[in-house]
C-alpha cells in the first residue's frame, strides 16, 4: 500500500527537527534569541543598529542576518557593536530556515553571547512557516506599509510574539488608521505584545530594549 505524505509537510517536519535541535543549541549556551521577520525596508537592520548601542556594557550579542545576495546588514550590525555577526546568504531563496541557521550557529561560540538576534530575509510571507528554533519571533511593521498588512498576511502576524510599529515619526505624513491596524493585529494575535517606536528619532527604543533585557535575565 502506498502512502502518500505532502512534500511541502515533509519538509516542514524536517525542519521543525532540526529547530528543535538548534534550539537546545542555544538553550545549552544560556542565550536568549529572537528571530526578526518583516517587509523590505520595514527597518530590520535599522532596529538592531539602534538597539545594540544600548545594550552595550549589559549584553554580549551575536547577529545572524540573511539575505538574498549582499553582507550589507552582517556589516552594519558588526558596526552597530555586535560582538560577532555572521551573514547567511540564501543564495536567492526568499526565508532563512533551521538548515541555514544550524550551519551559522556551527560559525559562532555562543557561549560568549547573552542574546542572539536573528534577522530573517525582508518578506511577510513564508518567513513565518520555517521555525528557526529562536525562542521569540518578533515582527517590525513600519508606517509607510499601510495600515492594511495585518489583513492582508495574517499568518504572519498571528505566529509572531511581539510586534514593534516602526517609523511612528512618519504618522503625520501618511495615510495610516492606527486604530484599523491595531484591530487588525487584535483580531489575530489578542494581546500581542507590542512597541511603537522610531529608529530615526530612537523614540520608544528604550522600552523595546528593556523587554530585551527582561527576557535574557528571567
Ligand atoms: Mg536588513
Ligand atoms: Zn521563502
Amino acid at each position: 500500500m502506498t502512502q502518500h505524505i505532502p512534500v511541502v509537510e515533509n519538509i516542514l517536519n524536517a525542519n521543525d527537527r532540526l529547530a528543535q535541535a538548534n534550539r537546545a543549541r542555544i538553550e545549552a549556551a544560556g542565550v536568549f534569541s529572537i528571530n526578526i521577520l518583516a517587509s523590505p525596508g520595514a527597518g530590520k537592520t535599522s532596529l538592531i543598529e539602534k538597539t545594540l548601542p544600548l545594550l552595550k556594557g549589559k549584553l554580549r550579542v551575536a547577529a545572524i542576518d540573511g539575505d538574498i545576495a549582499t553582507s550589507i546588514d552582517s556589516d552594519r550590525a558588526a558596526a552597530a557593536g555586535a560582538g560577532a555577526a555572521v551573514q547567511i546568504n540564501t543564495g536567492g531563496t526568499c526565508h532563512l530556515d533551521a538548515v541555514m541557521l544550524n550551519g551559522a550557529l556551527e560559525q559562532l561560540d555562543l557561549t560568549q553571547f547573552d542574546l542572539l538576534i536573528v534577522e530573517n530575509v525582508g518578506n511577510l510571507i513564508c518567513p513565518a512557516n520555517f521555525k528557526l528554533g529562536t525562542h521569540k519571533t518578533v515582527l517590525v511593521a513600519s508606517i509607510p506599509e499601510g495600515d492594511d498588512k495585518p489583513y492582508k498576511y495574517p499568518g504572519t502576524y498571528r505566529g509572531v510574539d511581539v510586534l514593534i510599529i516602526n517609523k511612528i515619526d512618519l504618522l503625520p505624513y501618511v495615510d495610516f488608521r492606527m486604530d484599523y491596524f491595531t484591530q487588525g493585529v487584535q483580531a489575530l494575535n489578542p494581546g500581542i505584545v507590542t512597541f511603537p517606536m522610531s529608529c530615526r528619532t530612537g523614540e520608544g527604543v528604550d522600552a523595546w530594549v528593556d523587554w530585551l533585557v527582561g527576557n535574557v535575565h528571567r
